[in-house]
């Protein structure tokens, strides 16, 4: 006999991490209680504090099991990944281990242990190279690196079990997570960190020489790379309205998570130089492997559906709460 979920109890896997500590901040904000699940390969535990931290590999169903009896969650929100869309060119199977593997002894662990829900933290990268404009949920999922190859194995997976199993799942597809909330005393802190605001800023702190702009030859207005960009508190905050949103048991949405506007790389380091006072030199070096020219989202249906807004997605407020992170952790 499975005890009844208690509807006040969320497991946030990957609870340590970037967008899962902000996401546990705004769920105990919301009456929720957050248990983080890590196991601090890349979070850190200074980032759990709204909330327990109980150690685990994803890969652990045992451990799992253990964690979901002795605080029986009413939802899963799943962070727990490898994220470096250009390092899952050259390691593809660490992705497909961490990512697909993983995610696949937590769907068990969760059907066994009669969790009913599940967040789950997808990805734009499922798109590949974007045949419109703007990216809605119904363009064709064609990803063209291992990353966004291994989030779009565990959408069918978790299809298929919402299928069979009457798990209700929430599709999140992430555009650009970025920016910070410094009051909270958390941000990005990845390492080594491949990801452009962050590694832009280092070069405004002196932790580095110059930034690199990885091509500058895409068929894009400025000739580098678009991508749409999106506040970390308001990335956060759809979860929760997703895991508020009344759905029937068995049922799948899939949400585009970004704000309609794209900018290039070369517009993200002129705001950068605005925002530091520092000149910020560049290089211009190869383009990186498996990345798409531009993917901004059409957020229309998150809108419509999830009765959610980016409020705080401006560019320059985004780039000016990374800073005040950075400086606070590095400065
Ligand atoms: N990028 C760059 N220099 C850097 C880091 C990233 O030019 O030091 C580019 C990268 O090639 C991509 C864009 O900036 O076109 C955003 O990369 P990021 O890794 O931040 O996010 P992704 O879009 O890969 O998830």
């Amino acid at each position: 006999m499975v005890e009844a979920p208690d509807p006040h109890t969320v497991l946030v896997t990957g609870g340590a991490g970037y967008i899962g500590s902000h996401t546990c901040r705004l769920l105990a904000a919301g009456g929720f209680r957050p248990i983080a699940y890590d196991n601090l390969s890349t979070g850190h535990d200074w980032a759990v504090k709204w909330g327990p931290l109980e150690r685990g590999e994803l890969a652990d169903g045992t451990r799992l099991r253990e964690v979901m009896r002795k605080y029986r969650p009413a939802a899963v929100i799943h962070f727990a990944a490898s994220i470096a869309a250009g390092e899952s060119v050259i390691e593809p199977l660490k992705y497909y281990r961490n990512n697909v593997a993983g995610s696949l002894a937590l769907i068990e662990a969760m059907r066994d242990c009669a969790v009913p829900r599940i967040v789950f933290s997808s990805t734009a990268a499922v798109y590949g190279n974007p045949q419109t404009r703007l990216l809605s949920e119904a363009h064709p999922l064609a990803p063209i690196n291992p990353y966004g190859a291994s989030k779009l194995m565990v959408e069918t997976m978790l299809r298929d079990a919402a299928a069979a199993h009457g798990l209700i799942a929430n599709i999140l597809r992430y555009f650009n997570a970025s920016g910070a909330d410094p009051d909270a005393g958390i941000g990005e802190d990845h390492e080594p960190e491949t990801h452009l605001i962050p590694r832009v800023l280092f070069v405004a702190l002196g932790k580095e020489r110059e930034a690199s702009i990885f091509g500058a030859d895409y068929p894009t207005p400025d000739g580098t790379c678009v991508r749409d960009y999106i506040h970390i508190l308001d990335l956060a905050e759809a979860h929760l309205c997703a895991l508020k949103r009344e759905l029937p048991k068995g049922s799948i949405s899939v949400h585009n998570l970004g704000t309609g506007h794209g900018y290039s790389v070369k517009q993200i380091m002129e705001v950068a130089r605005r925002i530091t006072g520092h000149p910020i030199p560049v290089s211009i070096k190869p383009r990186r492997p498996g990345d798409p020219p531009e993917l901004v989202a059409d957020p229309a249906l998150a809108l419509q559906e999830l009765n959610w807004r980016p409020t705080r997605s401006s560019l320059e407020r985004l780039i000016a709460d990374a800073w005040a992170w950075h400086k606070t952790r590095h400065g």
